[in-house]
C-alpha cells in the first residue's frame, strides 16, 4: 500500500490529498479515442489478492477442460495425470519461467501435486495459478501466461462442425451449457429479447415500415388469422430490435478467416388477450437495413435451415451489440469516468465519495485490463467479434457518446422504448427485477443524501459537489453528454437520480450484461460472436451445411468460451454489503440496514416470479456484485 491509495485518502489532510489524487488519476483520450480512461492505473487501484485468488479458482477450471478437450487420451491414465504432465511439459519448455519472484512459490506448489498427485477438485492449481498472475501482476499476463495459453491451444479441434454435437465436445469437465439444449426454439429466442445477455434492445412500434416490409401474411402464418400486423401495432403489441448501428461496420478477419458483422431488424408480438404470461413471440427478420432481393424477410415457415440462419444472425448482432455497447461502454466506462471525476474532485471524507467508493472497487483495473489486453490489437475483441478492432473500438465510442445521462435513467429508458407498461408486454424479467434493484438503491441514496443536504441550498453551496460535476462533463474531464441540470445540479431530487443512476450502473446494471455471458453467450452453437457466412446467403436456399458453416468453428468457438466464461464468473464482492464499521456516521446505519432489508425483499420476490416464469436470476441481489471488477 502506498500512502496515496484510496484508503488511505481519508485520513490525508483535504487538499493534499486532492492534490496527490490528481496526480495518480490521470485522464487519457487515447486508450479508446476519444472516450475519458485513466493514463495509468494507481497503485491503490490495483487488483486484491482476494480477486486474484477468485480469478484463479476459475481459471482452473477453464484449463482443465481445455486441456482435457485438446490433449485428453494421449496414453495417461486420467485426467490428474494428464494435467501433471501439461505443468511438467511447460517447466521443461520454459514457459513457467522461474524468475526469482515466483520461484519460491512454485517450488512450494509444484512438488507436492507432482509428487502427491492431484486432488479430484485440481484445487491446487489454484495456487499456481495464483502465483503466476498475483505475484507478477499485468505482465505476466502477457509473458507467462500467454505461453501457458499458446501451450493449452495445441492441438485444439479445428473446423465447422457438420453436427452440433460437435460443439459438445468443448466441454469434456464443465459440461455443455444448458442453452444448448433450448436454443433453437422459437421462444427461447424471444426470450433473449427481455430476459437475456443484451436484454435492452427492443423499442414498441406501431408499424415496421417501408423498411421492412412484414405483411399481414408473415404475421398471421405466426400469430394466427384472428389477428392482424395492423391490430397488434395499435394495441402495442409489435416490438422491433434494431441493429442499425452496424450498417456499414468493417467485417474483421482475424485471425484467420472472413468474418460478417450483420445489421438485421428483428419484428417480435405478444398475442392478444389480458393473460398475465404472454410471451414475446418472434415474427420476421431481415438481414439487412434496405428491404428487396439482398436481404428477403424470413419467417419461421421460410424452412428450418433459413430460419435458423437469420435468428443467428440475429443472435450474433445482438452479441456484437452487447460486447462493445450495452457491456464495455455502457457500463465499465461508463462507471470509469465518474470514478474519475470523484477521486480527483471530492475529499475522501466527502459524504458522497464516502456513498460511491465501494462501488468503485476494481473498476478502473479491469477497465485498464480490457483496454490493454481484450479491446486491443490481437486480443479478444479483436480475434472473436464480427468487426474489425478499430470498428469495434469505435462502436464502444459510439455507445458511450450516445448514452446521455439524463436519458439513461432507468425508468426513462424504459419509457424511450416503449416497453414500461407492463399491460403491453406482461414478460419482461430484466425490466420488472432491474426497477426493484433500481428503487431499493434510490431509496438508500435518498435517505442517505438527506442526512447531509437537507434542502436544495446546501447542495447548490457544495463546491466540492459542483466541480464534481463540471468535471464530469468537462471536455478535459469524464466527457460524459447530457449531465447536469444547466450543468450543475441544482435539487437534491436530482443528485439522488444521478446518484442512483451510478451505482445502480456500477452494480445490477453490469450484473445484467456481465455473468449471462457464461451461460447464455458462451456456447457458441447458439450465439457464435460473428458470423463465417454473408447474409446474402439468405438470397438463395439456405442449407444445413450453411447454416453450421455460419457457426463459429471449433477453435473460435473454444475460445469464446473460455472468455466468457472467466468473465462471467468473477463474484467478487456483493450489493449492499459494505466494509464493516465504513460508515462511521452513526445516523447511516438504520438507513443502510433499511437497504439490506430492502434487497432480501427484492431477492424474494425475484425467487417468487422465477416460479411463474422461465428462470431470470441475474439480478437478484444475492449475485449483484457491489462494483464492477470483471
Ligand atoms: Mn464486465
Amino acid at each position: 500500500m502506498t500512502a496515496s491509495s484510496p484508503d488511505n485518502l481519508i485520513s490525508l489532510p483535504i487538499t493534499q490529498s486532492l492534490e496527490i489524487a490528481r496526480q495518480e488519476y490521470r485522464y487519457n483520450y487515447s486508450h479508446i479515442p476519444p472516450l475519458a480512461m485513466v493514463d495509468e492505473l494507481p497503485p491503490g487501484e490495483k487488483f486484491s489478492t482476494s480477486w486474484y485468488f477468485l480469478l484463479a479458482q476459475q481459471l482452473r477450471m477453464i484449463f482443465v477442460n481445455t486441456l482435457i478437450t485438446n490433449r485428453g487420451n494421449r496414453g495417461s491414465k486420467s485426467v490428474r495425470d494428464d494435467v501433471k504432465l501439461f505443468i511438467l511439459e511447460a517447466l521443461f519448455k520454459g514457459a513457467i519461467p522461474l524468475n526469482i519472484s515466483i520461484i519460491a512459490r512454485l517450488l512450494q506448489i509444484i512438488p507436492q501435486f507432482l509428487i502427491k498427485g492431484i486432488s479430484k477438485d485440481f484445487h491446487e492449481l489454484d495456487d499456481l495459478f495464483f502465483s503466476i498472475l498475483k505475484d507478477n501482476g499485468v505482465q505476466i499476463l502477457r509473458d507467462t501466461l500467454n505461453r501457458v495459453i499458446e501451450m493449452l491451444y495445441e492441438g485444439q479441434p479445428t473446423g465447422h462442425v457438420t453436427n452440433l454435437t460437435e460443439y459438445e465436445k468443448l466441454f469434456p469437465i464443465i459440461g455443455v451449457p444448458a442453452i444448448a439444449k433450448t436454443f433453437q426454439e422459437d421462444e427461447v429466442f424471444a426470450y433473449m429479447r427481455v430476459a437475456g445477455y443484451n436484454p435492452v434492445m427492443i423499442e414498441r412500434v406501431t408499424s415496421t415500415s417501408d423498411r421492412f416490409p412484414v405483411t399481414d401474411e408473415h404475421y398471421q402464418a405466426v400469430m394466427g388469422s384472428d389477428d392482424s400486423l395492423q391490430a397488434a401495432g395499435e394495441e402495442g403489441r409489435l416490438y422491433l430490435a434494431d441493429y442499425g448501428i452496424f450498417a456499414g461496420a468493417l467485417n474483421g478477419t482475424h485471425p484467420k478467416a472472413q468474418k460478417y458483422v450483420y445489421a438485421p431488424l428483428a419484428l417480435f408480438a405478444v398475442p392478444k388477450g389480458s393473460s398475465p404470461d404472454r410471451l414475446l413471440r418472434p415474427i420476421a427478420i431481415q438481414c439487412g437495413q434496405t428491404p428487396g432481393p439482398d436481404y428477403p424477410i424470413i419467417t419461421p415457415n421460410s424452412g428450418k435451415y433459413t430460419w435458423l440462419f437469420a435468428k443467428t444472425i440475429v443472435q450474433i448482432a445482438d452479441a456484437n451489440f452487447h460486447e462493445p455497447v450495452t457491456h464495455l461502454a455502457r457500463t465499465h466506462l461508463f462507471v470509469g469516468a465518474f470514478v474519475m471525476a470523484t477521486y480527483r474532485q471530492l475529499p475522501g471524507t466527502h459524504p458522497l465519495s464516502l456513498l460511491l467508493r465501494p462501488h468503485f472497487v476494481g473498476t478502473l483495473a479491469i477497465n485498464d485490463a480490457a483496454q490493454r489486453i481484450l479491446i486491443a490489437r490481437g486480443g479478444g475483441v479483436d480475434r472473436l467479434l464480427s468487426s474489425t478492432i478499430d470498428n469495434s473500438r469505435v462502436l464502444a465510442v459510439k455507445g458511450l457518446q450516445s448514452y446521455g445521462f439524463n436519458g439513461a435513467m432507468l425508468p426513462k429508458q424504459f419509457e424511450q422504448r416503449g416497453v414500461g407498461d407492463r399491460n403491453l408486454l406482461p414478460v419482461y424479467p430484466y425490466r420488472d427485477d432491474a426497477l426493484l434493484v433500481w428503487d431499493a438503491i434510490h431509496q438508500w441514496v435518498a435517505d442517505y443524501l438527506k442526512l447531509y443536504y437537507p434542502t436544495d441550498k446546501e447542495i447548490q453551496n457544495d463546491a466540492a459537489l459542483q466541480s464534481w460535476a463540471a468535471e464530469v462533463q468537462a471536455y478535459e474531464g469524464g466527457r460524459i453528454s447530457e449531465f447536469g441540470e444547466d450543468g450543475r445540479i441544482q435539487t437534491r431530487e436530482y443528485l439522488v437520480d444521478a446518484v442512483t443512476l451510478i451505482i445502480f450502473t456500477a452494480s445490477a446494471q453490469h450484473a445484467a450484461v456481465n455473468f449471462p455471458q457464461k451461460d447464455l453467450m458462451g456456447y457458441a452453437g447458439s450465439t457464435p460472436l460473428a458470423g463465417y457466412l454473408p447474409a446474402s446467403t439468405l438470397q438463395g436456399e439456405v442449407t444445413e451445411e450453411d447454416y453450421f458453416n455460419l457457426l463459429s468453428p471449433l477453435d473460435q468457438s473454444q475460445r469464446q468460451y473460455n472468455l466468457l466464461a472467466l468473465l462471467g464468473s468473477v463474484y467478487f464482492n456483493k450489493l449492499g454489503e459494505y466494509p464493516q464499521g465504513y460508515f462511521t456516521d452513526a445516523r447511516v446505519k438504520p438507513f443502510l440496514q433499511g437497504f439490506q432489508e430492502n434487497l432480501q425483499q427484492v431477492e424474494n420476490t425475484i425467487n417468487q416470479r422465477n416460479l411463474n416464469r422461465p428462470p431470470y436470476e441475474y439480478l437478484l441481489p444475492s449475485k449483484i456484485p457491489q462494483s464492477i471488477n470483471i
